[in-house]
């Protein structure tokens, strides 16, 4: 299943793809749901169950809950996490590029939730922000909270994935010698269009083609059996000191060949188009603006 969020007029709604061109309305389907998918996440059954309910073909397009892609504005899948975190040098074309060995175990860092932004919706650049370079990565969602989640535990907790542009202002980040400020710009962590539920893809997402695109010029192309620390070691490192809860991001590491490593370099600039495409999840599109 393809889970989403979108922009009703009475407020952000919980969403199914259910085609390319069809959407559920999880929430008209049955008012008795949460409307956010953190606390979805536990009722995974029923959407199932509605889900299934309503792809069988009626003949109803644009009535209620089943509505057409496209008429209501896409949100973050999660608009309200938790805690995102980032892991830094993640793929070993990434560590190569910076001369760097791979660290001995990964290493974390986290963004703000106030940085989201959802599929289509722009990214907004300050006049001052010269040196801001986007990174194509693959990030999980957690579905069930744990704590010390041992490796093979660790997809019972995962609900799904989605494409993640960890947006990063390399200014901010070398002058404060860590990442948060940097990493957190409004509008700089661009996630979706939605969530693919694990079911849909190899376990762990392993072996995924990943390409990060400017303009449709491909910058970063590399494929997630690269990682270094797979999705699993990452769930068990950092459930080890810190309580996961549903609808935790982690965004899993960017591939080589951020703007910033590049000769020359190039950074985001009003008027691109930065794209995210992991194979089997989606492309995550979003244009660069002026503010
Ligand atoms: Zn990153």
């Amino acid at each position: 299943m393809k889970l989403l969020t979108f922009r009703h007029p009475e407020g952000p709604r919980p969403g199914v793809a259910l085609t390319d061109t069809i959407c559920l309305d999880l929430i008209a389907a049955d008012p008795s749901l949460p409307i956010l998918w953190n606390e979805l996440f536990g009722h995974m059954d029923h959407v199932r169950e509605l889900a299934a309910q309503w792809s069988a073909p009626s003949g109803v397009i644009d009535g209620v809950p089943v509505f057409r892609a496209g008429k209501y504005p896409l949100l973050p899948p999660v608009i309200h996490p938790p805690k995102i975190m980032a892991v830094g040098l993640n793929y070993r074309d990434h560590a190569e590029e910076q001369n760097k060995t791979p660290p001995p175990a990964p290493m974390f860092f986290s963004k703000a939730s106030t940085c989201l932004q959802a599929h289509l919706g722009p990214i907004a650049l300050d006049h001052d922000l010269l040196q801001v370079d986007a990174e194509a990565e693959l990030a999980v969602v957690i579905g069930r909270a744990g704590r010390r989640i041992e490796r093979e535990a660790a997809e019972e907790h995962i609900a799904g994935y989605m494409c993640m542009n960890d947006v990063s202002d390399r200014e901010a980040q070398h002058a404060d010698r860590q990442f948060y400020r940097g990493k957190s710009i409004d509008t700089g962590g661009p996630c979706g269009p939605w969530i693919v539920t694990p079911d849909e893809l190899p376990p762990l997402a392993k072996g995924l083609e990943i390409t990060g695109s400017i303009n449709g010029e491909v910058l970063q192309h590399s494929n997630t059996d690269q990682l270094i620390f797979p999705i699993d070691e990452l769930i068990a490192h950092i459930s080890s000191h810190m309580t996961l809860l549903p609808g935790d991001i982690i965004s899993t590491g960017t591939p080589a060949g951020v703007g910033v490593y590049r000769d020359p370099q190039r950074f985001l600039r009003p008027g691109d188009v930065a794209e995210v495409t992991v194979e089997g999840v989606g492309v995550l599109t979003n244009p660069v603006i002026a503010v």
